[in-house]
Parts: structure tokens; sequence; C-alpha cells
């Protein structure tokens, strides 16, 4: 088990958190401040127990001197001492004299925010590349480390492991929650376990399906991906997505796991993703055909095992949510969490946005706040960023 911030006493001491506050932003606005809301309980935790919070976060990519300006952090920190109800200092520089300066001079409870670490990049990578040198100087500045960044937990970074690699660390709540309802969920769930995978490419989830075959009762395939699996029964998929070296992959899959492996029976198709759809079964399915949702007797079939399952794990949309014409099957399975008795949690990246677009986020016990990260604990890996931690 790794340590989390409530096994440290904070008082007095400076405890760097790295936070994710790679929010949407335009011209300067914060259109989205869901990920900073997302921080604040670690935050707000520091603060009562008399820490004084130097917050680090990353911001888009930089790849070039312009770049800078649109991923200022500064607009984070004007948001964060609103929702504080505190002054969060902005240090504009991620080293050097005055970021010293400042952080020598804090109190108890007082609140910093460095600058964008991947202003630091432009010069050789040394965040995302993880220099040594960067790691030992941001961890110069605190006491203790905490890891609080579950989206960008899958990478190695100066910020996340170069720190945690010098000074005692932990996880913050937000860290631990993502844990608890993918991480734990998987190695212990509650049966039935259905897994839902959809989503574009097989070739991007062919870990997760090795990884999870073996320890779900169901996964049902849904979206793009779907129709790799029915081309090598030999369905007729037309235009539909297709993912040729995945075919022999998804034949092994089936034969080893026919009973586990649910496929559609049915799906909405239309002559191209702006069209509208047309419900037809597989065997009606001709060579002009883009299948686009699930169809109608599918979805009674997903939803019904869904309804009986007390874990349920969901990555990727099941139809092109992106058009109204084919989000039915999509709003369907998120109807059909609400009866579920148990654990309903939904992967990052566009399965969250899906959710929430289509106003279903209340119906989940757990959205998670990160793509990468949460694709890659349903590939059953260790995450760099959390595995960097000190253990309890
Ligand atoms: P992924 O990032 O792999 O989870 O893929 C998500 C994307 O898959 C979304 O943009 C969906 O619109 C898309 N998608 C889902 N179902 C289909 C489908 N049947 N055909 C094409 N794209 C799909």
């Amino acid at each position: 088990m790794k340590k989390t911030i409530r096994d440290y006493d904070l008082n007095g001491k400076r405890v760097l958190i790295r936070c994710d506050f790679n929010v949407p932003m335009k011209d300067g606005v914060i259109t989205d401040d869901y990920r900073i809301v997302s921080s604040l309980k670690t935050i707000q935790y520091a603060i009562d127990h008399h820490a004084k919070v130097i917050l680090l976060s990353h911001l888009g990519r930089i790849k070039e001197e312009s770049d800078k300006v649109k991923n200022d952090l500064e607009p984070v920190a004007l948001r964060l001492s609103e929702l504080l109800k505190k002054n969060v200092l902005f240090v504009k520089e991620t080293r050097g004299e005055i970021l010293n300066t400042v952080v020598s001079k804090m109190k108890n409870e007082d609140v910093i925010l460095i600058q964008n670490t991947r202003y630091e990049d432009l010069d050789g990578k040394k965040e995302s590349k993880n220099d040594p040198s960067l790691g030992a100087y941001w961890a110069s500045l605190g006491d203790i480390y905490i890891n609080d960044a579950f989206g960008t937990s899958h990478r190695e970074h100066a910020s996340n492991v170069g720190i945690a690699s010098h000074i005692p660390s932990g996880i913050g709540f937000l860290v631990e929650k993502e844990l608890e309802n993918i991480e734990q969920v998987i190695a212990n769930p509650e049966r039935p376990f259905t897994v839902i995978l959809g989503g574009a490419k097989v070739s991007d989830k062919i870990k997760v399906i090795e990884n999870l075959v073996t320890k779900a009762d169901y996964i049902l395939i849904g979206g793009g991906m779907a129709y790799t699996f029915l081309k090598s029964k030999n369905y007729e998929i037309g235009k539909s997505l297709l993912d040729e070296e995945s075919i022999e992959f998804c034949k092994k899959m089936l034969s080893q796991y026919p009973d586990k492996l649910i496929l559609p029976v049915d799906h909405y198709v239309s002559d191209s993703i702006e069209g509208t759809g047309t419900l037809k079964s597989l065997e009606e399915t001709s060579n002009n055909d883009m299948g686009l949702d699930i169809g109608d007797k599918t979805i009674h079939l997903f939803t019904d095992l869904i309804e009986k399952s007390h874990t349920v794990i969901w990555n990727g949309p099941v139809g092109l949510f992106e058009n109204p014409s084919f989000q039915k099957g999509t709003k369907a399975l998120c109807k059909a969490m609400k009866k579920v008795d148990g654990k309903t949690v939904v992967g990052g990246g566009d399965t969250a946005s899906a959710v929430k677009k289509l106003g279903y986020q209340e119906v989940f016990t757990h959205i998670s706040t990160g793509g990468g990260a949460s694709l890659e604990l349903l590939e059953g890996k260790q995450l760099p960023g959390i595995n960097c931690i000190s253990d309890k």
C-alpha cells in the first residue's frame, strides 16, 4: 500500500502537491474548472493541517516559445483563489531566485502555484523526460511530496517521479479515489462483473481485453471496435471501422472465451458519419453500410446483463455519439447503470466526455479524470507516478 497525505504530519512542512490543472482554456479563460474543483479536497486538507502548500501542474504542451502564452497557469491561480476563498500566490517562474525567495518566506497555510511545469520542456524536455536535476531542484523546495495528478500518473516526469525520488511522498485524495474505483475494483470485484468496451479501434484495447477477459464475467463489445470481431466471424460489415491487423486476435479471443465476449446482434447503419441511422440485423448489412451504433436487440441484450451486474466498468462509447443520430445505444447503457446494485465506473477520455455530454454523470459511482492513466490501469499496468510513492 502506498502512503497517503493522511500518513504525514503536515504542520509547518513545505508540502509540494502535483495537481492536474490541465484545464480547457479559450483566450486565457477557463472553460471548464472540473479539474480544479477535483483537486480542492487535497489542497484544503493541507491548509487545514497548517502546511505551506506549493502547487505544481502542467497545462497543455510547450513545444515552442509561442505556446507559453496560451498555456500560462495564472488564470488557474485566480480561479483557485476564488474556490478556496483564500489568496493563491502565482509565481511566474518554474525555478530561480524569485521562486526560492517566495518559498523561503512562506508561512503556514500559505498557498503558492508555480508556473506550468512544461515551460521546462522548451529546453530539452526537462519536465517530460524527467531530467534528474529538475526533479532534484523541485524536491529541494519541499519536505513532503503528494501526487494528486492522476491524469499524468502513467507518465514518468520530473514533477512526479523526479521529485518523489528525493523526499518522502504520498498520494492525494483524488488519486486515492481513482485507485479505489479502478485498480481495487478490478482486483476484487463484486460479481457478476461486466466490462463494456467500445470506441474506435481494437488495437488500442488489446491489452485491456487480455487483462480483463480473465477477471470479468462478461465483456460487452460495442462501438467501432465490434466490427473487427464481427468480421473475424465472417459477417458482412460494409464500410464499418475495421482494424485489419487485429482480426486474428479477435478470432483467438472469441474461440477461447465464446460465452464471455458478447457482440452486437444488430445495429444502426448509414452511408456516412453525418447521416441518420437505419436499424438492421447483422444479416441485412450491405457492403455500403457503415455501422455507427448498436441496435435495439443489442441494447436489450447489453442492458439485461448490465442490470444484473454488481460491478460495471466502461471504456469506450458504443456508438458515434458526436452525431445525435447515433447516441441511442450509449444513452441506453447510461440509463441501465441506474439499476446496477454496485459500482459503476467510467474510464476517462472519450467515454467520460460522452457521459457528461449526454447528461448522465450523476448515475455513475466514479468517472475517471484520466484517459491514458485509467486505460493503463485497465491493462493491469502499474503507473510510474504511483509506483514512485513511498510505501506504508
Ligand atoms: P476511443 O477513444 O477508442 O474510446 O474511441 C472513441 C471514439 O469512437 C468516439 O469518437 C466515437 O465516436 C467513436 N465510435 C464509437 N462507435 C463508433 C462506430 N460504430 N464507428 C465509428 N466510430 C465510433
